[in-house]
């Protein structure tokens, strides 16, 4: 059996109200001829916002995926895009921060899911407190401000902001004061949402591009796309000695569709391991 999707001259629609079509729609539609709309009603902020009044459920995909079938169910509509960031930090760089973003696809002419990541060290993300108007505008210049946006609240813990989507110099001076007025301090952050976030917008870019390698690794059996890595085995064999170390022998690429399977040896473009990561040479 072949399935041979094609999103040329489709139309998706994407679950945003934070403008993120900026930079989706170009990318799919130069790539794979989809045009991509925003609903002209749509509130995804009732599936959580990082200016944190509504608590977020469950993980990014799966937000990703209620926001992508609440749109199927209330648009007249095959195809619908959402995405999803999420900051913290690095997985294996914990004193950086990063933003991990992800754009999935929700073809319902197919039942097909696609996701299509990006993880990068490049944002903004920060937070601080400050009991001087100096220390905000300081902080203020080093997360990029006024192109990029600020929220501020009187204390970390609270969840209303007083303000935010802040990017006027004048607004940001009147806001601190009016804190530090009240209460001697006020805790200012990065707005992540996208529309106040241009840095965050290019990390969105990426996993827009990642998604079209999805759509484009087609299972060598039946066509299906998203034919991607779902395991990766160690077990490369040290240079010295031959033990198997916890380097990567081989990954394994799977169809979603048919099961086909591939293994694809040394993906790391090397046979043997470095003896530095052998626990026999370098107990
Ligand atoms: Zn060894
Ligand atoms: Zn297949």
């Amino acid at each position: 059996m072949s399935h041979f999707i094609s999103f040329n001259q489709q139309v998706a629609l994407l679950a945003t109200m934070h403008q993120k079509e900026q930079v989706i729609a170009p990318i799919l539609h130069r790539e794979l001829g989809l045009t991509v709309h925003v609903p002209t009603q749509f509130n995804s902020d009732r599936f959580g916002t990082f200016t944190r009044e509504i608590p977020r459920p469950g993980q990014q995909l799966e937000t990703a995926r209620l926001k992508a079938q609440a749109v199927l169910a209330e648009e007249d509509v095959m195809i619908a895009l959402a995405s999803e960031g999420s900051f913290g930090p690095h997985p294996s760089l914990p004193w950086l921060a990063c933003d991990r973003e992800l754009v999935f696809l929700l073809d319902h002419r197919h039942q097909l899911e696609l996701v299509g990541q990006a993880i990068s060290t490049d944002t903004n993300y920060a937070q601080q407190r400050v009991t001087h108007p100096d220390e905000a505008q300081t902080f203020a210049e080093k997360v990029g401000f006024p192109e990029h946006g600020l929220v501020i609240r009187p204390a970390p813990e609270q969840n209303d902001p007083l303000w935010k989507g802040v990017t006027d110099p004048d607004q940001l001076q009147d806001c601190v004061q009016t804190l530090l007025q009240q209460q001697g301090s006020a805790c200012l952050e990065t707005d992540m949402r996208a529309m106040y976030n241009p840095t965050r917008l290019q990390v969105i870019g990426k996993a827009t591009e990642d998604l079209v390698r999805k759509v484009r690794q087609t299972c060598p059996n039946c066509n299906w796309p998203g034919f991607d890595v779902v395991r990766r085995n160690a077990g490369l064999p040290c240079e010295w000695c031959g033990q198997p170390t916890l380097g990567v022998l081989q990954q394994i690429y799977r169809c979603q569709s048919c099961s086909h399977e591939v293994i694809e040896k040394y993906p790391e473009g090397r046979e043997t391991n470095d003896p530095s990561q052998c626990s026999y040479c370098n107990p």
